[in-house]
């Protein structure tokens, strides 16, 4: 693969930087980024107000190579499912989700989407599809970011929200997942503002700190799915680095310093998590950083006998959290069908190498 770094991971100062050590005005760096993020356009060669040499040199320091989309699935209105090529034979997968309502509480007009942040995760959660294969790399910024591009162009959509969910554990590749969410709110790039961009993590305790400390105010999700050290040790290894006290903490510093209020995501899986004295912690928890609950019923993974309740026990863990008063949302289901759960259509992809000789939709 082309070693030089990708234009999509750098921010305007770094391209004034780039533009004024070669004697050009600091507005050269806007222009470029105008051809990126207003204009798209597909290669350096067609920014047509930069000078030959200049597009030239952007040519020889930058590399300009959209992921290639190797596989989609879905359609309009529904949930889709995007899997790109990195180009080093690595792949990763991007999800479109028309939102709903209990998705964040947004209107269902926004489309949202759903971003990896590396290939595979290192965090080995016992439920997840992308912690199966163990840890590859962290993406570049400029990956996330085109993720963004290349789905607003594959689909025709505009989108509204961005929510850092794929594969991955998006605090592990912080640096770069902090460039990203710059060029993804900047004016300059793709305009999408903080209030709509969410980060979801397994509970990274120290860097929800950093983030805390960060002068941005993007919504938080932390992957709970287990209300007692017990329990969600059993399914997420990480707890055992970081458990429930800590974690706890580390959001509540968060509250101190942010006005956005942290979502708990709890998967319910079967005879795991799903229990009555689970929905008691797990509320009184919330309550203490007055966090909402987005329940998710669980998505089957190929290989992995974890199962989601049935709607009754499903709907008795709703209620119970109701009744002690926290806010709680249960996700309606968008993509069962498709494997929208993270890290889902690439395993099977991997699995299932009758993909490589799909057409490329790039
Ligand atoms: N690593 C980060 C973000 C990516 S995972 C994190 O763990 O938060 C995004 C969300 O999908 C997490 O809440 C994760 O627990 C959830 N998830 C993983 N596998 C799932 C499955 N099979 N069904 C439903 N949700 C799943
Ligand atoms: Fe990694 Fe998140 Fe999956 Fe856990 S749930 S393995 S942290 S991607």
């Amino acid at each position: 693969m082309d070693k030089k770094p990708s234009i999509f991971s750098q921010t305007l100062s770094d391209i004034e930087a780039w533009v004024s050590v070669r004697n050009e005005p600091a507005y050269r760096a806007m222009q470029v980024q105008q051809w990126l993020y207003r204009k798209r356009v597909p290669r350096f060669q067609d920014m047509s107000d930069l000078s030959q040499r200049l597009r030239g040199e952007l040519e020889r320091d930058f590399r300009f190579s959209p992921l290639s989309c190797l596989r989609k699935t879905g359609s309009r209105d529904t949930t889709q499912k995007f899997l790109f090529d990195l180009g080093d034979g690595n792949f990763i997968e991007s999800v479109l989700i028309p939102a709903s309502p209990a998705l964040y509480g947004l209107p269902s007009d926004r489309k949202t989407i759903c971003v990896s942040t590396q290939v595979g995760c290192a965090y080995g959660c016992k439920f997840c599809a992308s912690g199966l294969e163990g840890w590859t790399r962290n993406l570049e910024a400029g990956e996330i970011v085109e993720q963004i591009l290349r789905v607003e162009a594959l689909s025709g959509e505009k989108i509204s929200n961005v929510v850092f969910m794929g594969m991955g554990e998006p605090l592990a590749n912080y640096q770069n997942v902090l460039t990203a969410i710059e060029i993804i709110r900047a004016p300059w790039g793709i305009g999408i503002g903080a209030r709509h961009i969410t980060v979801s993590t397994s509970g990274l305790a120290p860097r929800i700190r950093e983030l805390a400390d960060q002068p941005l105010q993007i919504r938080l999700a932390i992957s709970l799915h287990g209300a007692t050290d017990e329990v969600r040790q059993k399914i997420m290894p990480v707890n055992r680095k970081y458990n429930l006290a800590t974690l706890i903490d580390a959001c509540a510093y968060y509250n101190e310093r942010k006005q956005q209020r942290i979502t708990f995501e709890y998967i319910l899986i079967e005879n795991v998590n799903d229990g009555l004295d689970q929905a008691a912690e797990l509320a009184r928890l919330a309550g203490k950083l007055k966090a909402k609950i987005n329940l998710i019923p669980y998505n089957t993974v190929q290989g992995l006998t974890w199962k989601r309740p049935s709607q009754t026990r499903q709907q008795v863990f709703f209620r119970a959290l109701e009744r002690s008063g926290v806010e709680a949302t249960i996700r309606r289901e968008k993509g069962h069908d498709i494997d929208a759960a993270c890290g889902q259509l690439r395993l099977q992809s991997l699995r299932d190498k009758t993909f490589a000789g799909s057409d490329n939709l790039r």
